[in-house]
């Protein structure tokens, strides 16, 4: 008689417990991680988040981890990036700062993450609603908060590209601000990380922005 493994079990019951491989990592192109990314988020949109055994996938994760992609996203509490884009342990690196701007640290970060650790995918990710953008758009000072919305300030400083009125109360031009400081962002990555814009031109990675949909949870990679 076969013994059935806690695994096996676990499987029956729906639960993923999968962690990604070394071999399978090396297996996939930048455009299959975001291919598998958007159908993640179509997922998650729909409700039917992939039920995953957290506890066996930390035992197997042990030895290693070969993640598809480094997401840099905002600090904002209804965000949960993992779950956005349906995936467990050992999936995907996230960085998370308020208004998601790239500094050395995060620089350095996803130079870590695709040059050491094999990830395939950038992914600069703002959203709707953004409290952060809405700071800068006022001009909000306050201890450290003040240093950490110049960095976005510049998405605020762009005169062409929106007409109506440039407030933090209009939600489409909060929309707005938010979209420039993912393009600005992704263009810093770029200029900045000599390693990453190395590897994209060389097809080894992809670096992109995205926008995330508060109302429906929907992903839009827009670069
Ligand atoms: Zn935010």
């Amino acid at each position: 008689m076969q013994t059935t493994s806690e695994g096996g079990q676990a499987e029956k019951h729906g639960l993923v417990e999968k962690v990604l491989t070394k071999e399978e990592q090396a297996g996939l192109t930048p455009d299959m991680v975001i291919a598998l990314l958007k159908e993640g988020n179509e997922r998650f949109v729909r409700g039917e988040v992939t039920l995953r055994n957290h506890n066996e996938q930390i035992r197997r994760a042990v030895a290693g981890q070969y993640p598809k992609a480094v997401v840099l996203s905002c600090l904002d509490s209804r965000i949960p990036v993992e779950d956005v884009f349906d995936r467990g342990i050992g999936d995907m690196f996230v960085a998370r700062v308020a208004g998601n701007t790239v500094n050395v640290d995060i620089l350095g970060s996803m130079e870590f993450a695709c040059k050491v650790a094999g990830a395939k995918l950038v992914v600069v990710m703002g959203h709707e609603l953004c409290g952060a953008v809405m700071g800068a758009i006022d001009g909000v000072e306050m201890g450290h908060i003040t240093a950490l919305l110049g960095k976005i300030r510049p998405a605020t400083l762009i005169a062409e590209g929106f007409e109506g009125e440039r407030t933090s109360g209009n939600v489409d031009y909060v929309r707005w601000v938010a979209e420039q400081n993912v393009r600005l962002a992704v263009e810093r990555v770029r200029a900045e990380s000599a390693i990453l814009s190395e590897m994209e031109k060389g097809g080894d990675i992809r670096i992109v922005g995205a926008m995330y949909a508060m109302d429906t949870g929907k992903v839009t990679f827009t670069q």
